[in-house]
């Protein structure tokens, strides 16, 4: 068992790539992370999400229905966020390839947005019909960081050409991110990310096996150019409990920030959102427009009887932000990620499948206590 699968059996969505780039080198910081005050008063909210996933990875492809042309852009797993500039790249693509100029599409979430100002960038006038808008959309209760291959597919279970594409989606959306750095608000920031271990890394404690014969795949090495390497801290040198710490950095999406800035930069282009539900696809003959881009991510399985489409339960306790703490920690099976909008504090499993199959979207309280608490475990007092 490689330090990969160690990091994974930890719960550690897109880490393996940092630890398997990892410097030689170690590092003693002059001042450590401001400890996070996880206390149970501090929890101000609880919520739940499910990740669309889908063996086959995202569907992103044309279907004729009636006299319309379908692109659907749905079933980005826990990489949504991540991939949405890429994947809104190719949707668009197909969608005004035979010069169609009015895009109807349909959804608001992460895809969706991404989606329609691509569309938009590209010439088009564009109307999105929605269900929901932010902060009412599932995106909305995303961690938030940069995990472009988490719960994406099963391996074995892709076409032949899904790593190209895959990478050429990952590429574009990293690089688009880059230019929303530096603005009012922070929607992205790069943010440093500790990975905390008992034992040093790649010894020790192993991933827990599953009886499972699928397997998720990984393909974040192939951007290991454009993402930076890990360091070693010194024992000592940090103020957390468990000894052995690695600091990378990561792009931290501010979602509620995020979510505002592609909202408004779509109603400054000109482009309209209108409320409406859709219950069977013969409703999209509601539309004017003859070409649509169909981004309802989890809501696709009801809507297009996608039965491929597997709920990925994941539930986040929602820390008071601090000033200051702009960082991520990883230990054992919990994951915590200070953003502008929130610490979010997230169980994370003893392995992928962690939520697999589970569509229950109540939030459980009482998790979300055990998760704080542990939390205030990380830190040395
Ligand atoms: C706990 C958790 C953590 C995650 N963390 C990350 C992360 O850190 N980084 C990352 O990259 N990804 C992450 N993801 C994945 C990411 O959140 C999703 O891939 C992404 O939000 C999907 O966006 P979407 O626009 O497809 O779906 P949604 O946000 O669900 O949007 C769907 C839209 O379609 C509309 N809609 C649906 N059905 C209908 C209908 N019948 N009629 C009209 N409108 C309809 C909805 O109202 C909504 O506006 C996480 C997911 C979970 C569950």
């Amino acid at each position: 068992m490689d330090r990969r699968h160690f990091l994974r059996g930890a719960g550690v969505a897109g880490l393996a790539g940092m630890a398997a780039r990892a410097s030689a080198t170690s590092l003693a910081l002059p001042a450590g992370p401001v400890p996070i005050r996880a206390t149970p008063d501090r929890l101000f909210r609880v919520t739940v999400c499910l990740r669309a996933f889908r063996a086959a990875g995202p569907r992103i492809e044309a279907e004729e229905v009636g006299r319309k042309k379908v692109i659907h852009n749905y079933g980005h797993g826990g990489s949504g966020w991540s991939l949405s500039w890429g994947s809104a790249e190719l949707a668009v693509g197909m969608a005004m390839a035979n010069g169609a100029k009015e895009i109807a599409v349909i959804g608001a979430g992460a895809i969706g947005l991404t989606a329609a100002l691509t569309a938009q960038l590209a010439g088009a006038s564009v109307t999105i019909y929605t269900k929901e808008q932010f902060p009412n959309v599932r995106s909305a209760r995303a961690t938030g960081t940069w995990s472009p291959d988490s719960r994406i597919a099963l391996e074995g279970a892709v076409d032949g050409g899904f790593g190209d594409r895959w990478e050429k989606m990952a590429r574009t959306s990293f690089s688009t991110y880059q230019s929303y750095l530096g603005m009012e608000g922070d929607p992205v920031e790069w943010t440093d990310r500790y990975i905390l271990t008992d034992t040093p890394m790649g010894e020790g404690r192993r991933r827990k096996e599953t009886d499972r014969p699928e397997k998720f795949l990984h393909l974040e090495d192939r951007l290991a150019d454009i993402t930076p390497r890990s360091v070693e801290l010194e024992p000592g040198s940090h103020p957390f409990r468990p000894q052995y710490a690695r600091l990378n950095s990561s792009l931290t999406f501010n979602v509620a920030d995020l979510a505002r800035r592609l909202t408004q930069d779509f109603l400054i282009a000109g482009g309209r959102i209108v409320p409406m539900t859709f219950h069977s696809p013969s409703d999209l003959s509601r539309l004017r427009e003859k070409v649509i881009i169909n981004c309802t991510g989890y809501g696709a399985r009801a809507l297009w009887g996608d039965e491929s489409i597997v709920p990925v339960r994941g539930q986040i306790a929602w820390l008071i932000p601090q000033p200051g703490a702009h960082y991520g920690v990883y230990y054992g099976t919990l994951s915590m990620l200070a953003r502008r909008d929130g610490i979010v504090v997230q169980e994370t499993g003893e392995d992928e499948w962690f939520g697999y199959n589970d569509a229950n979207e109540e939030p459980d309280r009482a998790a979300a206590d055990a998760s704080v608490a542990t939390l205030a475990q990380f830190w040395r007092s």
